[in-house]
């Protein structure tokens, strides 16, 4: 299981450089399931990562061995209708990197991925950039997916690595204002730094009260990237007549409660994000073109052997934690 080799015409053998811990591999570590997705072990997690070709299959015509390259987790089977309806995001049989059950993950020296999952980075482009290429590829899918962003007046609850995804993306496609809520007051700052022109802490500040005093019509989009309920309800609060609430974050219990009255009146149009469709390569263009600038998202670093310590501070939230990084030597 964790020897991996080329089976496939079309496989290609990565030997990985570096791997962003992300909240949901914490979810598995802290809680051994996401849903009803649990943990077999041994098992090894991971799916934000990036590195070299190491070996090619015989069939293998997208990438060559030296390769530097950024890795798409989610291995569609391009078979079904979901993937020939242009959905390989929720094909019928998506096989996703680091997922039980599915595919191992990329906490490990090698992994063997579909040259399809591989995708050559430019020579300036750091193994940082393209393994946070895959968080950001939600955000901009995100973006994407609710209005045009053009003078767009919007809400960030949550700004965690996927709220920062959001956030970078939505700024480059010409958000006007961009009000941003967490409770950490590291993310927070790093968040001004990165173009809010609003970062409110939940827990000294009515963060609803202070945004609608600036915007008192009310936000066109509100992206939910925290999983908490609390958000949802602040969601409907900021929005106005028509808004947009797109849900992303993973909470931890099992069923969301909308408040009908105010989804109503509203006409709030609600929009469920899974993962990303289609837009890693417009986020690894971005990050190649710089107009997105993911610099400030890697807080901390660790090497392979402290991947426990890496996991226990994200797990904490501790020290301003934003993203941990694991490299590889
Ligand atoms: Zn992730
Ligand atoms: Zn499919």
């Amino acid at each position: 299981m964790f020897n991996p080799v080329i089976i496939n015409g079309t496989d290609v053998l990565v030997r990985l450089k570096v791997i962003a811990v992300c909240g949901s591999d914490v979810h598995y570590y802290v809680s051994g399931k996401i849903g009803d997705q649990v943990v077999k072990y041994p098992f090894a997690v991971g799916h934000e990562c990036a590195g070299v070709v190491e070996e090619v299959g015989s069939a293998v015509t997208m990438v060559k061995v030296g390769d530097r390259i950024a890795i798409e987790p989610a291995m569609p089977c391009y078979k079904c209708d979901q993937c020939k309806s242009g959905r390989p995001h929720t094909c019928r049989q998506l096989t996703f990197l680091g997922c039980p059950g599915q595919a191992s993950g990329s906490l490990s020296e090698f992994i063997v991925m579909p040259e399809t999952s591989c995708f050559p980075i430019s020579a300036h482009m750091t193994y940082d950039q393209a393994a946070i290429s895959e968080p950001l590829a939600i955000g901009v899918y995100a973006v994407n997916r609710s209005i045009p962003m053009k003078n767009a007046k919007i809400g960030i609850l949550g700004f965690g690595p996927i709220g920062m995804s959001v956030l970078l993306p939505a700024l480059a496609k010409g958000a006007a204002k961009v009000y941003v809520t967490d409770e950490i007051n590291e993310r927070l700052q790093i968040a001004r730094d990165s173009g809010a022109m609003y970062a409110g802490n939940v827990d000294n500040t009515d963060v609803v009260n202070a945004i609608l005093k600036q915007e008192p019509q009310g936000l066109d989009v509100v992206f939910e990237c925290c999983g908490q309920q609390e958000a949802i309800e602040q969601a409907f609060d900021l929005l106005k007549p028509g808004g947009v609430l797109m849900l992303i974050g993973i909470p931890e219990f099992d069923h969301w409660s909308f408040p009908v009255s105010k989804g109503r009146h509203k006409e709030v149009t609600i929009i469920n994000v899974r993962r990303q469709n289609g837009a890693l390569e417009e986020a690894l263009q971005m990050l190649s073109e710089g107009t997105v600038d993911v610099g400030k998202m890697p807080t901390h670093r660790f090497a392979f052997a402290d991947t426990k310590q890496a996991f226990d501070l994200v797990a904490s939230y501790d020290d301003g934690v934003m993203k941990a990084m694991i490299d590889f030597y």
